[in-house]
């Protein structure tokens, strides 16, 4: 039975210690083993890294990074100036992980909300493995001199993006790429059509080569990394920058205040704030008739984006000069 002459028969037989000790060991060395592996082969061959895009509003930025993710993350409308935040897209494969960064289209702030609008555009460039910079066709230069310069000194990869070829010809390419080799010439430059899709495949190719090796920085699954409610409101300033025109969108903040989900429906209540008394009384229109066309448009987006009913309440209110308020800023989320 494997007990020494002076133990106790009580004692615990020495074999079966032994032999679960040993299979123990065994059992967690194999697994360590495993794990190491298992970490030096997504170590070897994962790629994972930030990619920036950057550039003059309306060029495309948005239209761009929701083809590559494939959801409507950002909002995109004719006007400038929709993307007022950095807004995360998560690329995932299964050998990589690319996050793109969409921002705000690069100009000269006028009011403190735009300031913050440039700082989470600098904040992007310094957190990145590789930039884009994209510009349309015939463009000539960035409507920020200083950022540009500092574009030229970036150790990174720089890939520029002559965007909207689709409404352009051969000879004016030719053109736009001997213009922006000759102002950036470590940059690679890649013509597309964002809008219909022409080389974007080849151009995300590209880029997936340029990323570190390294694992994932998010979880597989995980697309972006703002909030539902954060959609919400982006949906519905997305149809107020459709439906009004002049100050108006400009002058909108959105702010959701309760999003209720069961599994039929979403009930969402939503506050619009505008700047002024004036502005109030235009996005509600005569007899509420403005505003429920912004309610109606928004309702249909996010019962696509959420893939389920959504019922949607709007009210509006007046915030004087919020666009210039450091404490309305930071409750907007534009400011730390
Ligand atoms: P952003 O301000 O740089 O983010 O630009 P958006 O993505 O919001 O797009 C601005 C406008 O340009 C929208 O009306 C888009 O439909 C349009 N647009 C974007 N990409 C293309 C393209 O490749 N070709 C054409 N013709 N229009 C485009
Ligand atoms: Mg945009």
């Amino acid at each position: 039975m494997g007990y020494e002459p002076n133990e106790l028969p009580t004692a615990l037989s020495r074999d079966i210690v032994i032999e679960d000790t040993n299979f123990i060991s065994n059992d967690k060395y194999r697994a360590e083993l495993l794990c190491t592996f298992v970490l030096l082969k997504i170590m070897k061959e994962h790629k994972s890294g930030f990619v920036t895009i950057i550039g003059n509003p309306n060029v495309g930025k948005s239209t761009l990074m929701n083809a590559w993710v494939g959801e409507r993350l950002s909002i995109i409308t004719s006007k400038a100036q929709t993307t007022r935040h950095r807004i995360l897209g998560i690329i995932n494969g299964e050998d990589f992980q690319l996050i793109l960064s969409d921002t705000p289209g690069v100009i000269q702030p006028n009011y403190q909300m735009q300031n913050s609008m440039m700082d989470f555009v600098k904040g992007a460039i310094e957190d990145a493995d590789a930039l884009i910079y994209m510009i349309e066709i015939g463009e000539t230069k960035m409507k920020d001199n200083i950022l540009f310069s500092r574009i030229k000194k970036l150790k990174i990869p720089l890939i520029v993006l002559i965007n909207k070829i689709d409404k352009s010809n051969q000879d004016d390419l030719k053109i736009s790429i001997k213009h922006w080799k000759n102002k950036l010439p470590d940059a690679e430059i890649y013509p597309l059509s964002a809008l219909t899709g022409f080389y974007i495949e080849e151009v995300f190719k590209h880029l997936i080569e340029k990323l570190p090796i390294a694992p994932p920085y998010y979880p597989k699954d995980q697309l972006t990394d703002k909030p539902e409610r954060f959609f919400v409101n982006e949906s519905i300033r997305e149809q107020i920058l459709e439906h009004y025109d002049k100050e108006i969108p400009y002058a909108v903040e959105v702010m959701t205040e309760s999003f209720e989900e069961n599994e039929k429906i979403i009930h969402i209540r939503s506050l619009i704030y505008v700047e002024r008394q004036t502005q109030k009384g235009i996005l509600i229109g005569h007899k509420g008739s403005a505003i429920k066309k912004v309610g109606i448009g928004a309702r249909l987006t996010l019962q696509s984006f959420f893939g389920k009913k959504v019922n949607i309440e709007l009210f509006v209110k007046v915030n004087k000069n919020w666009r210039n308020s450091s404490s309305q800023l930071k409750r907007f989320g534009y400011q730390n």
